[in-house]
C-alpha cells in the first residue's frame, strides 16, 4: 500500500539533502548549479513568509524535491528552486539568464507566464487556460512538470489559506490539473491531485471515508495477504516471474464509484486492487490465463491495454474476477516498464538527462504529443486525445485543423461557416461549400474534434441569411449581419428612391425633386441628413411618402396639415415588436388585419405606402402574387418575443347553457386574455362565438384551440384569417 503523494520527501529539508538525492540517480548532476540556485532563491525570497509562517524558501525547496522524486534533469530542479523569483521578487529574466544560463531562464520565464494565467470558472476562460498550458507543454514538457510540482506543494499546504481561496484552488486542481496529469499518464500525481482536492472540497465526506477505510484496513490486509499468497504460489508453479502487490484504491476513486453507482461505501466492492508486475508481455497474458483459471472472470470487465494502449501510453491488462471469498477483485497485470509508465507517465521518459541529451529523448518519446499539438491529420489517436480533453476539461470547445495542419479552436457545434469566418471575413462571405476530411459536407455540418476542414469558395458569392440560424461564433454572426445590413440598405435605398419618384410623378411633381435640397429640408425633422438616408427610410417604410410630398405641395393641394414621423405613432401601439426585417431594427411594422400572423408562423413582409411594412402569413390570400408588386415583398422573421398578439378565433357549438363559461374557463386557466367576444345563435340551434384573443405564439394558439375543441358540445374551432 502506498500513497506516494503524502509521503514523498518529508526528509528533504535542506539543499544538501536535495543534492544527495539528485546525485543518487544522476551522478553527473551539476551540484554547483543547484547550490547556487538555492542560495539565490533563498536570498531574494528572504523577506517572504509562507502563509503557514515558514520561511518562503521551503516552498521552492519542496518543489525541487518533488521534481527530484520525478528524477528530473538538473536544470528543471534549478528552475523549481527559482520558479517564483521573477514573479515575486525584483529579479528579472536577464538576471536568471546571466546567472543560470539560457535553459533555466527559459523554464523560469515559461513558468512566470503560466502563473499569470488567472483561472476563472467560466468555460471559455478554462478552455483558454487549458490551451495555454497545452502550448507551454508542447514547447517544453518540463514546464508543465515543474508546474505540477508547484501545484502539488501548494495543495499540500492549502489549509493555511482562506476558505474561499482554498476552494478555488482545489476546484481548479480537480478540474484542470488532475485530468491533465491523467492525460500525461502520471498516475500518482493524478490520484494525488484528486485526493487533495477532495479533502478540501468535501472535507466531511473525505474524513468519513478516510475513517471507514482505516477501520477496514486490517480486514483488507488479511484478505490481500491471502489472495497474494495464492497468486504467488500459482505463478511460481507455472514458472511465471512476478511480484504481487495489493493496494486500497485512492479515496477520490472510491468516492467516484459511490457517486456513480449511488451506493454507500459499504457496497463498493472493488476498494482493493491487486497488481502483478511480471517480466515480459507474454508473461502478462500467461499470468492473466492463470488468474482466470483460478477464479471466474466477471464478464465485460476484461480490458487489454497492452494490445491497445491508451493514448497516454498506458499499458496493462485489467480483469475483475470473483475472488476466493466470492468477492470481486480487480487485477492489473503489467511489466516493470509498463508499470513505470503507468505511474510516472510522461515523466518516466523525462529522466535526468541533461539538456543536450534531452532533445533527442524528447523527440523519441514525445513525438505523439507533438503530433497532437501540430494538429496533424485526423489520426484516431489525436481525435481520442482531443475528445478526452474536451470531455475532461474543456467542454464547449472543438479543435479542428486547416488543410495545412494548423489548429483552429471553435465553440462546440461550430460549423464550416464559423471556421471560414475564423480564417478570414472574405473566406466566410465567399464560402459555398466545405470538405471535411476530404468529403463534401453541408455548410451546417457540426464540426468534430480532429476534423480537417477545407473551405470551398467562389468569387462573388455572398452570405445567406440562413447562415445566421446555425453559426455559433460571434465573429461569423457579426460579419454576416454586417454584410446583410449593407446589402439590405442597398435594397431599401433603391426601393425608396423608386417609391418617392413614382409618388412625385403621381402628384405631377418632378421626379428630380427626389434629389433636391427642398426634400431634405422637409425630411430634417426625421433626423435625416442625406438623400441616401431618406430613400432608405422610405424603402423601409419608416417615412410616409405621401406625408412627405404633402409638405411639398402648395397649401391648397395639401390633404393633411402636419407631417408626423411615422415611427412616432407606431410606437404607441407596440405593434411590430418582435419582428425583424433583413437585419434592420426600428422599422415600422404592423400585423396585417387580414390574417393576424403569430410568432412561430412563416411570415412575409409587404412594404406599404407610408404605413411601413405589413406582416402577413406567407400564404395569406391578400398577397395575391398576380396583383401585388412583388418588389415590395421583403423577408421578415420573428424574434424571441414575449408580448401577446390578437387573433380571431371562431367557435361553433351546440346551443347549450354554460358552454361560454366553459370556454372562458379554458382560456383563463391558460392565462389568455379575451380582448373581444361576440356571440350569436344560428338557426340550426347552434351558437357561434367570435373571440379576439391575446396570444403569444402559434404553438399557444394551437394548444388552446385544441383544448376548446375538446369541450363537450363544441362542434368546430377555427381561426379566422380574412
Ligand atoms: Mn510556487
Amino acid at each position: 500500500m502506498y500513497n506516494k503523494v503524502m509521503v514523498i520527501l518529508r526528509d528533504i529539508n535542506t539543499v544538501d539533502a536535495l543534492i544527495d538525492k539528485v546525485i543518487s540517480y544522476n551522478p553527473e548532476a551539476n551540484a554547483d548549479l543547484l547550490r547556487r540556485a538555492y542560495a539565490f532563491s533563498n536570498e531574494v525570497h528572504y523577506k517572504q513568509k509562507r502563509k503557514e509562517g515558514a520561511p518562503f524558501i521551503q516552498h521552492p525547496l519542496a518543489v525541487a524535491a518533488i521534481l527530484c522524486e520525478m528524477k528530473m534533469d538538473t536544470n528543471s530542479i534549478a528552475a523549481g528552486l527559482l520558479h517564483d523569483t521573477v514573479e515575486d521578487t525584483g529579479t528579472t529574466e536577464e538576471d536568471i539568464r546571466a546567472l543560470f544560463g539560457e535553459d533555466v531562464a527559459f523554464l523560469v520565464e515559461s513558468l512566470t507566464k503560466l502563473s499569470k494565467i488567472e483561472f476563472r470558472t467560466s468555460e471559455d476562460a478554462q478552455a483558454e487556460n487549458f490551451r495555454k498550458m497545452f502550448l507551454a507543454m508542447a514547447e517544453d514538457m518540463r514546464v508543465i512538470l515543474i508546474k505540477f510540482a508547484d501545484r502539488l506543494h501548494n495543495m499540500r499546504t492549502l489549509e493555511y489559506l482562506s476558505p474561499a481561496k482554498r476552494e478555488k484552488i482545489a476546484r481548479e486542481t480537480l478540474d484542470i490539473y488532475a485530468p491533465l496529469a491523467n492525460r500525461l499518464g502520471i498516475g500518482w500525481l493524478k490520484s494525488g491531485f484528486e485526493d487533495l482536492s477532495f479533502k478540501f472540497l468535501e472535507p466531511d465526506v473525505y474524513n468519513e471515508l478516510v475513517q471507514k477505510v482505516a477501520k477496514k484496513r486490517e480486514e483488507y490486509e488479511g484478505y490481500l495477504h491471502e489472495v497474494i499468497k495464492i497468486v504467488e504460489a500459482h505463478l511460481k508453479a507455472a514458472s511465471i516471474p512476478g511480484d504481487v502487490f495489493g493496494r486500497v484504491k485512492h479515496y477520490y476513486g472510491i468516492y467516484q464509484k459511490m457517486q456513480k453507482q449511488k451506493i454507500p461505501f459499504e457496497l463498493v466492492y472493488d476498494v482493493i486492487a491487486i497488481r502483478i508486475i511480471t517480466g515480459t508481455q507474454s508473461d502478462c497474458y500467461a499470468a492473466l490465463g492463470l488468474i482466470h483459471s483460478l477464479w471466474t472472470p466477471v464478464p465485460g470487465r476484461f480490458k487489454d491495454f497492452i494490445g491497445a494502449p491508451k493514448s497516454n501510453l498506458y499499458q496493462s491488462l485489467h480483469s475483475t474476477v470473483i475472488g476466493p471469498k466470492g468477492e470481486r477483485v480487480e487485477f492489473q497485470i503489467r511489466t516493470e516498464d509498463m508499470n513505470r509508465i503507468a505511474e510516472e507517465g510522461i515523466a518516466a521518459h523525462w529522466k535526468y538527462k541533461e539538456a543536450d541529451h534531452a532533445d533527442k529523448l524528447d523527440d523519441k518519446y514525445f513525438s505523439w504529443l507533438r503530433e497532437f499539438v501540430k494538429l496533424q491529420k485526423d489520426t484516431p489517436d489525436a481525435r481520442e486525445f482531443l475528445e478526452a480533453v474536451k470531455g475532461n476539461m474543456i467542454s464547449g470547445v472543438v479543435y479542428v485543423f486547416t488543410p495545412e495542419g494548423d489548429i483552429v479552436e471553435l465553440p462546440q457545434n461550430a460549423t464550416p461557416v464559423d471556421f471560414a469566418y475564423s480564417i478570414h471575413t472574405e473566406v466566410g462571405h465567399q464560402c459555398t461549400g466545405a470538405k471535411i476530411n476530404k468529403r463534401i459536407v453541408p455548410l451546417r455540418y457540426t464540426l468534430l474534434n480532429g476534423d480537417t476542414v477545407e473551405i470551398i469558395t467562389a468569387q462573388g458569392h455572398t452570405p445567406s441569411r440562413d447562415w445566421l440560424k446555425f453559426v455559433r461564433t460571434q465573429k461569423a454572426k457579426a460579419r454576416i449581419k454586417q454584410w446583410l445590413k449593407v446589402e439590405e440598405r442597398k435594397k431599401g435605398l433603391s426601393l425608396g428612391q423608386e417609391l418617392l419618384e413614382k409618388a412625385l410623378l403621381k402628384y405631377n411633381l418632378s421626379p428630380a425633386l427626389a434629389k433636391s435640397k427642398e426634400i431634405l429640408a422637409i425630411a430634417r425633422p426625421f433626423r435625416i441628413n442625406t438623400h441616401e438616408d431618406l430613400f432608405v427610410a422610405i424603402g423601409y417604410g419608416r417615412i410616409s411618402v405621401h406625408k412627405l410630398i404633402n409638405k411639398l405641395l402648395p397649401e391648397s393641394e395639401k390633404d393633411e396639415k402636419e407631417i408626423i414621423p411615422a415611427h412616432k405613432d407606431e410606437r404607441k401601439t407596440e405593434e411590430g415588436k418582435g419582428i425583424r426585417i433583413e437585419g434592420i431594427d426600428n422599422i415600422m411594422f404592423h400585423r396585417a388585419k387580414c390574417c393576424y400572423p403569430l410568432p412561430g408562423e412563416k411570415v412575409t413582409g409587404f412594404v406599404t405606402r407610408g404605413r411601413g411594412v405589413s406582416i402577413h402569413i406567407v400564404n395569406c390570400p391578400t398577397l395575391d402574387t398576380n396583383t401585388i408588386d412583388m418588389d415590395r415583398l421583403v423577408d421578415v422573421e420573428w424574434t424571441g418575443d414575449e408580448s401577446t398578439h390578437t387573433v380571431k378565433v371562431q367557435v361553433l357549438t351546440v346551443d347549450k347553457r354554460g358552454l361560454l363559461a366553459e370556454l372562458s374557463a379554458v382560456l383563463s386557466t391558460n392565462n389568455i386574455n379575451i380582448n373581444h367576444l361576440e356571440a350569436s345563435a344560428t338557426y340550426e340551434k347552434q351558437a357561434l362565438f367570435n373571440f379576439i384573443l391575446e396570444i403569444r405564439n402559434k404553438r399557444q394558439l394551437d394548444q388552446i384551440m385544441k383544448k376548446m375543441a375538446q369541450i363537450n358540445g363544441v362542434i368546430e374551432v377555427k381561426r379566422v384569417q380574412a
